[in-house]
């Protein structure tokens, strides 16, 4: 594995591989390795001849009063979990290479951005994620993409945005991986104190209680978030939203006719956590698209 810094040393290997024949995956990634990062390695290296994994804690994404001080960080532990995985090039470049002086340009997604965490986190959150993300897609130039539908918003923004500039990329989605608990893998998880940790499985307990009366027939949205806000207040969780939304338009859903989100986010602890099921109107089978760690 090449450890790679600036973005004409990408385009040279990148470019080498294509001549070759290599098709190009990419995982954008903030480092801080867990299973859910290395499942999407895996699928880039079963899918594609030339994986790249991009390590960029990216400023712009982060309000003033989040955590871009204290994200965790440690690209030597990082770097050898992605060479475990087989990865061809770790991207990890600087600010200044990504953000050089006099940079003026912003990818802002309007509608699908201003809900859930755009509204939580303020709307240049999604800004910042649009617009690194273009940049990769630019510097990397990659055939397939892959993105975990733990961050379900993120990958909706992501699909509009290459949609609306027809960029030459496939957006894959991989599954939510999950402690055994089944708390949803973050890097943040190593905020929690042992009580946060503890209470944090409320989260993914609220989701499928939630499921739950939907699959005992119950549609009414009101009913089905009832539900999971009872598990959320037994934990002493005071969710920043709980909500169901229409799985592609992020819409406001009432009955669930068709697939929908219900999609959570709260302060735990020292962290802020999110999770999100998919839930399937016709169905519960495979509903939460999880796979085990
Ligand atoms: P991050 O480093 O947090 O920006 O995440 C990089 C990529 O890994 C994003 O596409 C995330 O959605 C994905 N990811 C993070 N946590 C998980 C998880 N528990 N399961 C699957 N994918 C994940």
């Amino acid at each position: 594995m090449r450890i790679l810094r600036t973005i004409a040393e990408v385009r040279a290997a990148v470019g080498a591989a294509r001549g070759a024949g290599a098709s190009v995956g990419l995982v954008p990634t903030m480092g801080a390795f867990h299973e859910g990062h290395l499942s999407l390695m895996r699928q880039a290296r079963a899918e594609t001849g030339l994986v790249v994994v991009s390590l960029f804690v990216n400023p712009t994404q982060f309000a003033p009063n989040e955590d871009l001080s204290t994200y965790p960080r440690d690209e030597h532990r990082d770097a050898a979990l992605a060479e475990a995985e087989g990865v061809d090039i770790l991207f990890a470049p600087s600010p200044a290479e990504v953000y050089p002086d006099g940079f003026a340009t912003n990818v802002h997604v309007a509608g699908l951005t201003e809900v859930l965490d755009g509204a939580s986190r303020g709307a240049h959150h999604f800004d910042g994620v649009a617009t690194v993300v273009t940049k990769l897609f630019g510097i990397v130039t990659p055939d397939v993409a892959y993105f975990g539908q733990k961050d379900a918003q993120q990958v909706l923004v992501v699909r509009r945005v290459v949609r609306d500039l027809d960029l030459a990329v496939r957006i894959e989605a991989c599954p939510i991986v999950r402690e055994p608990d089944g708390l949803a893998m973050s890097s943040r998880n190593v905020y929690l104190d042992a009580d946060a940790r503890a209470r944090a499985t409320a989260l993914n307990r609220a989701l499928d209680a939630a499921e739950a009366v939907l699959g005992s027939g119950e549609h009414g949205g009101e009913r089905i978030l009832a539900s999971a806000r009872a598990v959320l207040v037994d934990a002493s969780i005071d969710a920043e939203y709980l909500e169901l939304r229409d799985a592609e338009t992020l819409q406001p859903v009432r009955v669930v006719e068709r697939d929908a989100l219900l999609l959570v986010a709260a302060r735990v602890g020292a962290a802020r956590l999110i999770d999100n099921h998919l839930l399937r109107a016709g169905g519960a089978e495979e509903s939460r698209g999880e796979a085990a760690a």
